[in-house]
């Protein structure tokens, strides 16, 4: 491994959902306001090769790199923090550890060995973070093991991550997670839980250089003194994650704590000069600002119980609120409770946002909604799915297509609108044949979408497999549909809006996977922006 970076392996304890995610990204974006240049890497102790099969109802957004990994959340969080384009190697599941691993076996490169999880494994498993540090050379490579110390599934992540640490000594550190218990309302925190978490990561070889403990409030130096007597960890090393009132809050509130001053100190390093990171500063300082505007969006899905589904869709609307000085409210509607007697409640929201999905499932209240938003020139803002539904939706009842539909939910139907373009650039992968990460799409003079993004030629990622049908392509246009964008390598539809509406724009990728906290997809900011009123 290269002797520049510098390896900060994360480590969580006691139970799940925890924040770990969100403490790694604090942790990086911490560190590049003292001039460090940060990557994150997450290993998913789960058997799926990729996240691309897991359902978001259960386990969150599947997220999209540029180079078209289907990856977990967290890699989401850690773009948006850190404001930079994570390449596919930042997502490790085991799953994709022990499938090269035995496909090198069948390939007969291991030479007649019998092949183990030690040494086997846990040695492909550090030569991932090895060649993510080597390749990009980072000052800091931040690594969350997913997952609780103490599940089987951890045991190899916590080996390897062992063994690098023997082998580099200088060069990794340790940060354990951990919640500090209140049973009731106001009574004693428990210490035990942490205290056995601790004990477990001790006793698969590992001894946690600094412990963030996740409590309500800021730890008292009593109960610091009492987790360090009980756990052998310094004083000075434990800090707190509080809750917060917004997540973006806890990079400062980790630098207010001098967090950095434990990470430099293990390094024997001086803490650099704060140069600042552009202009996070700024962006703390807006989420603190009074509000000015409001705004309350429907977003009409399958999943409205589980929020995690649309993670990075709620983060893009939230980022853009910030900046245009809104307070935000997103209501998640299941369009199985839409029908004809119930849509003008819609009325009372200020914009329509029908995000992407997958299936037949619930599809027919997304057209309504889609429907109520055009007729009645409320801002409306298709995601994939939603823009596939929106085109279905204008042949259905303004050309009086009927049987207008996506061959997704109807093979036989006589209108297919959408549809599987045979040849057009897929990757076969285990999910199938899908279009995955970045494509390029060129803007249409005079349209609104120009006018948002201010240039011709964008580049934004993609997650799907059905397209716009181009010979209906003439006839919607008669009637006032834009394409405002396409794909002209391959002449695919990628963006729709119409004439004569407030904002109705839909677009085939998933411009939700490239909003940062310093610059928000230009799509998210403008439809907020027309869609936000003054308080
Ligand atoms: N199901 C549609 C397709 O496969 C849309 C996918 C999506 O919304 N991500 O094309």
């Amino acid at each position: 491994m290269n002797d520049k970076t510098k390896i900060l392996i994360v480590t969580g304890g006691v139970f799940s959902s925890l924040g770990k995610g969100v403490a790694c990204s604090s942790l990086g974006a911490m560190l590049k306001c003292f001039g460090q240049e940060v990557l994150i890497m997450k290993f998913d102790p789960y058997l799926n090769v990729d996240a691309g099969t897991m359902a978001p109802g259960q386990h969150g957004e599947v997220f999209v790199t540029f180079d078209g990994r289907e990856t977990d959340l967290d890699i989401g969080n850690y773009e948006r923090f850190l404001n930079i384009n994570l390449p596919k190697e930042s997502n490790v599941t085991a799953g994709r550890v022990y499938y090269e691993t035995i496909a090198k076996e069948r390939d007969g490169k291991f030479l007649g060995a019998t092949i183990q999880v030690v040494p086997h494994i846990t040695e492909a498993i550090s030569q991932k973070i090895i060649l993510l540090s080597n390749k990009y050379q980072p000052d800091f490579l931040i690594v969350e093991v997913g997952g609780t110390v103490g599940d089987i599934e951890s045991i190899p992540f916590l080996e390897a991550t062992r063994q690098l640490q023997a082998k580099y000594r200088s060069q990794v550190m340790f940060i354990h997670t951990v919640p500090l218990i209140e049973l009731l309302t106001g009574s004693d925190l428990k210490t035990k839980p942490l205290q056995h978490s601790v004990k477990d990561l001790m006793s698969a070889g590992i001894f946690p250089n600094l412990l963030l403990v996740r409590s309500k409030d800021a730890v008292s130096n009593k109960l610091k003194e009492k987790i360090s007597l009980t756990t052998g960890i310094e004083n000075e090393n434990i800090y707190s994650l509080i809750n917060l009132k917004h997540i973006y809050l806890l990079p400062e509130s980790l630098e207010n704590q001098k967090v950095q001053n434990s990470i430099f100190n293990f390094f024997k390093m001086e803490v650099p000069n704060r140069i600042g990171y552009k202009h996070w500063d700024t962006f703390t300082s807006l989420i603190k600002e009074p509000k000015k505007y409001k705004a309350r969006i429907a977003v009409v899905g399958k999943y409205s119980d589980s929020p995690d589904a649309y993670l990075s869709i709620i983060s893009s609307l939230e980022i853009s609120s910030f900046y245009l000085k809104t307070d935000l409210s997103i209501e998640f509607i299941n369009s199985s409770s839409l029908n004809e007697n119930n849509i003008s409640e819609l009325s009372e929201f200020d914009a329509i946002l029908v995000p992407g999905g997958f299936g037949k499932r619930d599809i027919e209240g997304k057209i309504l909604a889609i429907q109520y938003a055009r007729e009645n020139n409320i801002p409306f803002f298709g995601i994939c799915l939603g823009m596939q539904l929106a085109s279905i939706e204008f042949a259905r009842n303004v050309l009086k297509m009927h049987d207008a539909d996506s061959t997704e939910f109807n093979e036989n139907t006589a209108n297919p609108i959408i549809t599987i373009l045979e040849g057009k650039n897929r990757e076969t992968n285990l999910g199938g044949t899908l279009r995955l990460g970045n494509y390029n799409c060129e803007l249409k003079d005079g349209s609104k979408i120009l006018e948002i993004y201010k240039r011709k030629s964008i580049v934004e990622r993609h997650r799907h497999r059905y397209e716009f049908n181009p010979k209906y392509m003439d006839i919607f246009e008669k009637h006032g549909f834009v394409f405002s964008g396409i794909n002209k390598e391959n002449n695919l539809v990628e963006i729709i809006e119409l004439e004569n509406h407030k904002f109705f724009i839909a677009v085939q990728f998933h411009p939700e996977f490239t909003s940062k906290i310093l610059s928000p997809n230009p799509i998210f900011y403008s439809f907020l922006n027309v869609s936000k009123k003054p308080i």
